[in-house]
């Protein structure tokens, strides 16, 4: 199903989120990783979930065989995400006909980065190649999948609260630098925007605020989906700050480095801070449902408290009838 059908779906003042993961190296990871899919999509009922593409493609069957566990055998919503820099035409075309096969309706379309060895654990496809002039942003995706494909795809494309990093441009570190490209890609027929992870929520709010007060009117309703990414360990969080260029608000900070030293605790004042951040995000007026996006690295139990505590948890029908039972008895014992 289409992400934004199910969106039109949701009552307006309603919650969703997704959970995105990242394809495993070996076949016990695979296995591993399904197993928990199953316990989380069950328990958690995501909206939706996303599956990461690696650069180049060099993670190209694996995470076409990740996103067919997600769409076929569990039954989930997916988004399936292409880069397109360093890709081939033939593979993107390949892509694409094998991700309607599996009845895959959801493209997050990126431009990606030049593969670095080291990062990717599969060789470079044969298919990859060194630069295609074709597609040099992730506008010319955009562009390519609406023409080949017309409405069959939802497409959605990254945007980024604190600006992109950029090797080739450092300086261009700022949100409104990215702006015109944003607009370009809208333009070219995306219909959602996905966050990178972010913890200044002023500075998420500010991103949100240009775009949805931007006089060309692009992003007036189009979904803008904040990218959250729970806190695994003081390490992780650290380095993937510093990769993505995330602020670590002095507040957020402190509150870590006073128990840095200790792993459990360093995960569950993590779970406090993405709550808060949740709660904050919540109380902003939303244009439609307001969705919530989790990097969730493959892991767990820390998401998973977090989509609790936050009352996240999806398509609560009869559920909600048990809880709100459960709840009146405790009350009235
Ligand atoms: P673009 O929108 O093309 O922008 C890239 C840069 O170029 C920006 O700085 C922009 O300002 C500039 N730019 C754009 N168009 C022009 C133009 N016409 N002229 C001059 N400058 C221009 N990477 C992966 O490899 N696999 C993934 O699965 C993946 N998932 C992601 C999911 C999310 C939600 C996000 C936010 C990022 C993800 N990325 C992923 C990372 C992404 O591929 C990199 O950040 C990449 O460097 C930029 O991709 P983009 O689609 O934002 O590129």
């Amino acid at each position: 199903e289409k992400i934004t059908d199910k969106l039109a779906a949701l009552p307006q003042d309603g919650t969703y989120f997704s959970l995105e993961f990242f394809p495993p190296k070996t076949a016990m990871g695979f296995a591993n990783l399904q197993a928990r899919l199953e316990r989380m999509s069950s328990a958690l009922r995501p909206l939706f979930v996303n599956v990461t593409w690696g650069a180049g493609g060099s993670t190209a069957t694996k995470s076409l065989e990740l996103a067919e566990i997600c769409q076929r055998q569990l039954g989930l919503t997916t988004c399936l995400h292409l880069t397109c820099t360093n890709m081939s035409r033939a593979l993107i075309d390949e892509v694409l006909e094998q991700a309607r096969a599996l009845g895959i309706r959801n493209i997050l379309a990126l431009r990606g980065d030049p593969p670095r060895s080291d990062d990717y654990w599969e060789k470079d496809s044969p298919l990859s190649v060194d630069s295609n002039a074709e597609f040099t942003w992730a506008a010319d995706l955009v562009a390519y999948i609406r023409k080949v494909y017309g409405d069959y795809f939802c497409i959605g494309v990254a945007a980024y609260p604190e600006g992109h990093s950029d090797q080739a441009n450092p300086e261009a570190q700022s949100p409104t630098f990215d702006l015109p490209y944003l607009i370009e890609k809208t333009k070219a027929g995306a219909d959602f925007i996905m966050t990178q992870l972010f913890f200044d929520v002023k500075a998420y709010e500010a991103f949100e605020d240009i775009l949805r007060n931007h006089p060309s009117e692009v992003f007036k309703t189009i979904p803008i989906i904040p990218g959250l990414m729970p806190i695994q360990s003081y390490q992780i969080l650290r380095r993937t700050t510093k990769l993505s260029h995330a602020t670590l608000p002095p507040d957020v900070l402190t509150r870590l480095d006073a128990v840095k030293g200790d792993d459990g605790a360093v995960k569950s004042v993590g779970v406090d801070i993405l709550t808060d951040i949740v709660g904050t995000l919540q109380k902003r007026p939303s244009k439609g449902p307001q969705g919530f996006h989790f990097y969730t690295l493959n892991l767990e139990k820390v998401v998973s408290q977090i989509v609790e505590r936050c009352m996240l948890i999806g398509n609560i029908g009869e559920l909600a009838d048990e809880v709100a039972i459960e709840i009146v008895d405790t009350a009235n014992p």
